[in-house]
């Protein structure tokens, strides 16, 4: 179990700033994490400066309002936030486990339409230790969602591992492929930087129909109807675009609430099959449990020498998440 060694829960040593536009709205949006206690999860505060008021909403996937374009949580009229799945990503990919994320908009500013800019904000404050144990959600049994020709698989394993196939007709992506143990170390380098992607054909209807007005070759990587990038400096991955899609895989599935022990298998996905992936693996309280990773540290024999070694235990039946 040498992948649960980080087992104590963490957050942020301070709070850091991050400002940027929306990539629907295309409007300016302040974020700033702020530290939080143990078993605060991520929560959302989003406030209008202007009406002076603010409202809580919990990261996980009971808050999900939306997910054609992007992952929506809250309430339409009390307030929302909308496009969280990058920074999502950002804070299960690195390991941040309590945050409340103060947003003066509705949306998550795109930044470079990776998960670049929050691993930054992260790395400048650093992460906290708390004296608490990581709670995992271990997947017990095979679960399976299909939507149309998109399959979805959790299946247990004693790790996080994302293997993740996208095709796509378009000869500028084809199939792909990523398979990996998504650990903090793995998430920055290998994912982390691959950005959001789209056809120029739908991005102009996308336009016309009020959104994506903030999305520019700034933010996103653009396919043109020849088939070619568009953005002049290409791609940073050769496999940017799965990539990206293990990307919003982890950040969806953080909506869980906690961490998943499982493999994921996705086919053709998206948030929509993410979402219905967590839906289905609630769905039926004899698919999961809750795990405590508790951290054993053994001296070896040898002096000057030890061994972390980390083991699961059951903590309690399951619980309504
Ligand atoms: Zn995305």
């Amino acid at each position: 179990m040498a992948k649960l060694l980080n087992a104590k829960q963490t957050t942020l040593k301070d709070r850091v700033a991050v400002s940027g536009v929306g990539v629907h709205s295309g409007k300016p949006v302040e974020m700033i994490l702020h530290p939080a206690d143990a078993n605060t999860g991520i929560v959302f505060l989003r406030v209008d400066r202007e009406k002076k008021t603010e409202f809580e909403i919990k990261g996980d996937y009971s808050s999900v309002i939306d997910t054609r374009l992007c992952t929506i949580v809250g309430h339409p009229e009390k307030g929302m936030v909308a496009t969280i799945e990058h920074l999502m990503a950002a804070l299960r990919g690195y390991g941040v486990d309590n945050v409340v994320v103060e947003i003066d908009g509705d949306e998550v500013p795109v930044m470079d339409g990776s998960a670049r800019a929050y691993i930054d904000a992260i790395d400048q404050v650093g992460l906290k230790e708390l004296p608490y144990s990581r709670r995992y959600i271990r997947v017990l049994k095979p679960v399976r969602v299909q939507n149309g020709d998109s399959v979805g698989e959790l299946l247990p394993y004693e790790g996080q591992r994302f293997d993740v196939t996208i095709a796509f007709e378009s000869e500028a992506i084809g199939v792909q492929h990523f398979d990996g143990e998504m650990t903090p170390d793995v998430f920055k380098r290998e994912i982390s930087l691959a950005r959001t992607f789209g056809f120029m054909s739908d991005v102009e209807r996308l336009w016309a129909a009020g959104y994506a007005l903030g999305s520019s070759l700034e933010n996103s990587v653009v396919i043109d109807n020849d088939q070619k990038i568009v953005n002049p400096d290409g791609l940073r991955y050769t496999d940017e675009f799965v990539r990206h899609k293990t990307l919003d895989a982890v950040g969806d599935l953080s909506l869980a609430g906690a961490p998943l022990l499982a493999h994921y298998r996705s086919y053709k996905g998206g948030h929509k099959l993410n979402f219905n992936m967590l839906e289905a693996l609630f769905a039926d309280a004899s698919n999961w449990e809750w795990v405590e990773a508790v951290p054993a540290f053994r001296k070896s024999a040898r002096v000057g020498t030890s061994v972390d070694t980390a083991t699961v235990r059951v903590v309690l039946g399951p619980e309504t998440n």
